[in-house]
Order: C-alpha cells, then structure tokens, then sequence
C-alpha cells in the first residue's frame, strides 16, 4: 500500500513537473480560430512569440504552465485584424497635422491649435478643416488672434475644401510677402489696408510648407501604430511607400521601436524604385514584407477621374482616364511579371478594370499562384467577372457605404449592378481580400465588418441594406480581415489564424462579432491587442 502511494505521489509530481513551461496561456475564451474547418477553441498557449498548443481550457492547463495566465471569461477572440489596403504612413502623417474638420467656431479652431502645439511643439503649423459656414459668424477669420497666440511659430491651416489658407504673420513673413504682392488665379484677402490672413487659392502656393523631417515620420509611423493597434490590427498593408519610408520601417523594426507588422506596396510611379527593388528581390522579416508595387490605374470617382468605358451619366462627353498611357502598363507588367513581385494595381473605373485585368492576364498567362490584385476593382463591366478567376480582388467595404449616395447619379442605374460588388468578385477567385483605405475611410475594421455584411453605414443606414445581393457573410468578412488578406500578402503561412506554429497575433473584443446582433457591430471595442504574444493594446 504504502509503495503504491509513493508511486501516485511521484507520478503526480512527474505529471506537474513535465507541464511544459510557457510564456502566455489564454483560458476561458470564445475563440475563433479561422482555420481551414472554421472550428472554435478556449484556449491556447503561446511560447517565443508563437501559438504552440490550442485546445480546451483543461487541456491546455493540464499540459501548460505559465506565470501569465488571462481568464478571458469567455470573451470572444479572432486572429489579429489585418487592414488589406491603407495608407498607414499618410495617416500617420495626418497626425502631425491640426485637425480642424467639424468645429463649430473660430475660438474652438483656435483652442484646437494651442493643444495641438502644446502636445506636438511643431516648428510650422498646419492643418486642415476649418469651415465658417459652420459657424455663428460666417465671415472669413482674420489672423489678430492667431498672432497674438503665435507670434513667431509659422502658421497655416487650409479650409476643409484645400481652397483657402489661414496664414499667421510669421507664416506671412516666411513667405515674404505683402498685400502688394501679385497673384494671379487667386487673392490675397485685404480689409482696411491690412492682410487678413486668408488666401486664396493661387495665392496659396506662396507659403512654403517645410518637408517632412526625420522625426516626423517617425512620430507619424508611432502615432499610426498606436490607433491601429486600439482597433486590432497587427498588420497593415501600406498601398504605395518610397524607398526611404520603407528603409526607415525597417530600421525602427530592427531597433524595436516599431512593432507593427507591415506589408509594404512599393510605389511603381518611378522607374527607377522599380528598378531598385527588382534588382534587389523580396525583403522578408517576422515584420515587414516588401514583395510587390503599388501602380495607380486611374483616378475616383467622387471627383469624376475614374476611368469609365462610357460617358460619366452626370457629365457628358467625359470617360475619366488612366493615369499613364494603355502601353505603360503593359511594360510595367512586363517587368514585374518577370520578377518574383506582386502587382497591385488602384483601378476604380470599369475601362481601368478591364485594362489591368487585360493586362495582368497577357503577361502571366498561365502561371500559377502570383497573386495579383485589383485595388478596389470598384466598377467591373459583367463581362470582366470572369476574369478574376485568378487575378485577386483587394476592396474596401466602406467606401460602398460612403458612396452609395451618389454614385448612381455618377454612372447610371445599369453600371451599377457591376459596382462594389464583393459577392460576384469573391465567387469568382474564392477568396478576397478587405481593407479601409484609411485614412480616406475610418481605420476602424469594424464599420468595415458591418458594411461588408448589412452594407450600412454608421448610421444604420440604408435600412435595408445597400444591393444586399453583394453583401458578405460574416464568417467570410472576418476571412477577408485575416487569412485571405494574409493570403493576398503570401503570408497564409505564418498569421491570418490562430493555428499552431502561427504569430500569435490576437484580438480580445467585448462582444462576439459572430453573433451579435447586427445593429451592434459597429460598436464592438477591442479589449486587447497582442503580437507576437505580446499586449501592445
Ligand atoms: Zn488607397
């Protein structure tokens, strides 16, 4: 007896003693793993930065030990969100910016300006957004009051529609200009002799804005990381960086500052960038991934440059255009295609859509797995469905939401049925890749998920959904937020789900995505964020 009770005792500590030391367990959870079977877990544990065990919370408990161990009390978690299609920098950048957009006073601009600076501690001052039709006094603001609260910082804050400046007299002085001066195409605005710090348009370009320093970008890209990692993202794929941006990316990743996994676009509007990164091949980190170009199609179509077939149904005799010319494109995608390099291609129109796709498929003709994507594929003639069998469509539901209005007096009820249509295009290539755009859209990835799948705005508008015929489950939309835009970057491999030798890359929400009432969504909050195993949220 005695003997049997010694062995049990020195089994049981055998058993403690072979649980498997970790760095992270989460316990208790409504996991969605996004795996192949779609399948849901409680619990897993992550080790070096990577999932290593996913099972149920005894499982994992009876096999792992850690000193950090989250009861999630049965929150739901999804892979980390993954933004197919942003312009992280710029939005970064933006930061560094006052924004003005929505204040309902000239003091309220003025109060935004002196926090701004307070904050930012900027060497020159801009901004954007200020509107005084949206205030009590609707005239023109005039600078005595900025001044006095800026007597030597530079000042210069464009109105909301990039036609006017507000100017301060060290910005005036830096300029080196006076009421005398000429401008032709706009105005110096005088009243009682003296300038009153407005300018108009022509006049605009005489204030110098300095270049982005050093710091700033890399304020822009800290400040970028910050807000994306509020929402759950852990990757951004950045639709059109330079050379310089993405090396200073790469050295903030190697120094540790920059945590925030990056699928860089290089930007195809120089040959010689082109040139630069086909020669050097495909640079690939745990954190930055720089495999394909970024080229621009056409323009939008808010402001009519969409490259359209047939005539804009508001304007007549006006198609829009490509940015280069038809051949351009074919060299482009010549060169690329040559490479190992993805091509990304900003097509909105339904002629910039069935000329890429034209393109794409002369230059890879039949080879397999390249991955190329239409950026927006926004417009699409019925007869070019078709062709994204094996060219991967990379959309934005949001900007559905915030088109619907008007983009049916833009290009007519029949052209419509092609339009934002995420249903046909996923049914034909099988998978495809979501984004925001931001910041043209909101970064929040959940106004993405609620217009991908009820096509409505924040306002719950269209009541009942906006040509719900193109709507997305959500099982399918939260795929296109995490393997299929992993997919879309050749990185279905390592993130994307949570699987078992993955990034552990997870998000801890405050309501389940899955199963929320719909009118809900746009109100889900991210608890946490981890990469790498690690909270940065
Ligand atoms: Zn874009």
């Amino acid at each position: 007896m005695k003997k049997i009770f010694i062995l049990l005792i020195s089994s049981l500590i055998l058993i403690s003693c072979q649980k498997e030391k970790v760095d992270l367990i989460i316990i208790n959870s409504n996991t969605y793993l996004v795996n192949e079977k779609f399948e849901k877990a409680e619990a897993f544990a992550i080790k070096d930065g990577k999932f290593i065990a996913i099972g149920s919370t005894k499982e994992i408990l009876g096999s792992y030990k850690s000193e950090n161990i989250i009861d999630a009390k049965n929150k739901t978690i999804v892979p980390g969100l993954i933004d197919a299609h942003c312009h992280f920098y710029r939005m970064g950048l933006q930061q560094q910016k006052v924004d003005l957009t929505g204040t309902k006073s000239y003091d309220e601009v003025l109060a935004k300006i002196v926090a701004f600076q307070k904050e930012k501690n900027a060497s020159f001052i801009s901004g954007r957004g200020w509107d005084q039709n949206d205030w009590a006094v609707k005239d023109f603001p005039t600078k005595e009051k900025l001044d006095k609260l800026f007597p030597t910082v530079p000042v210069a804050v464009t109105r909301i529609d990039g036609h006017a400046l507000l100017v301060n007299q060290a910005a005036i002085d830096l300029a080196k200009i006076t009421k005398d001066t000429k401008v032709t195409g706009g105005e110096i605005i005088i009243q009682n002799g003296k300038m009153t710090g407005v300018l108009i348009d022509a006049a605009m370009d005489f204030i110098k804005f300095p270049e982005t320093s050093k710091e700033e970008a890399i304020q822009g890209l800290l400040d970028a990381q910050k807000i994306s990692f509020s929402y759950g993202l852990t990757t951004v794929d950045d639709a059109g960086l330079d050379r310089n941006t993405i090396e200073l990316i790469d050295n903030l990743h190697k120094s540790n500052q920059l945590k925030m996994r990056i699928y860089a676009m290089v930007s195809g509007d120089k040959q010689e960038q082109i040139d630069y990164y086909i020669k050097k091949g495909i640079t690939k980190t745990d954190r930055l991934n720089v495999r394909s170009f970024k080229v621009y199609g056409d323009g939008a179509l808010g402001s009519r440059g969409a490259a359209m077939r047939k005539p804009y149904t508001d304007r007549e005799n006006h198609f829009g255009a490509l940015i280069y010319a038809p051949e351009r494109y074919q060299e482009i995608a010549r060169q690329i295609a040559a490479s190992e390099f993805q091509m990304n291609t900003h097509a909105i129109g339904d002629s910039a859509n069935t000329w890429m796709l034209k393109t794409y498929k002369d230059v890879l003709k039949d080879t397999e797995n390249r991955r190329w994507r239409i950026e927006h594929a926004q417009i699409v003639s019925s007869k070019d469905f078709r062709n994204f069998d094996n060219i991967l469509p990379s959309v934005q539901p949001t900007h559905a939401t915030s088109d619907m209005d008007w983009a049916e007096t833009r290009i007519g009820k029949e052209r419509m049925k092609g339009a934002y249509a995420f249903r046909n295009l996923l049914n034909r290539y099988g998978k495809i890749a979501l984004g925001t755009d931001f910041p043209i859209e909101e970064v929040n990835p959940f106004l993405t998920f609620y217009s991908a799948t009820y096509r409505k705005d924040s306002n719950n508008f269209r009541e009942d959904g906006f040509q719900m015929e193109n709507s997305l489950s959500r099982k399918e939309t939260l795929k296109g937020m995490t393997i299929w835009a992993a997919f879309s970057n050749f990185e279905e491999e390592e993130k994307g789900s949570i699987e078992i030798g993955k990034f552990a890359d997870f998000v801890i929400l405050n309501q389940d995505i899955m199963g929320v009432d719909s009118a809900k969504i746009p109100k889900t909050k991210v608890i946490s964020t981890f990469l790498n195993g690690e909270k940065v949220y």
